[in-house]
């Protein structure tokens, strides 16, 4: 297989430039299942770039099991931002408190120089 034989399409996959085929799904179907894909199935790629079309980066599953496996996520990804702004709100007090605090032992220490 040479750089020419492939091209990368729309969604960012390769396909075979002969006939079309999306390259993940014929390595999957050769190397990771060893048998046809059935309608419906859907091959991810476990590291989240399509390029990378390694067996070993490649998971064959349902499309239902696709998509929660993508909501999974997603959803874990929106509870961690919310988490993370939470977190912010919470410690913006905390962070003046030991702004103002610092500010009056610096105070204390001129004021002791004279
Ligand atoms: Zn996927």
């Amino acid at each position: 297989m040479t750089r020419d034989d492939y091209y990368i399409d729309d969604d960012g996959y390769y396909r075979f430039r002969s006939s079309g085929t999306l390259v993940h799904r014929w390595i999957a179907k050769k190397y990771v299942v060893e048998r046809r894909l059935i309608p419906g199935e859907v091959v991810h790629h476990k590291n989240g770039n399509k390029l990378d079309n390694r067996s070993e980066n490649l998971e064959v599953m349902t499309w239902e099991e696709h998509e929660y496996h993508h909501q999974k996520y997603r959803d874990r990804k929106f509870i961690l931002n919310v988490l993370r702004l939470v977190w912010f709100i919470i410690s913006l007090p905390v962070r003046f408190m030991i702004f103002v605090m610092n500010g009056m032992k610096n105070k204390r220490r001129c004021s002791n120089r004279f």
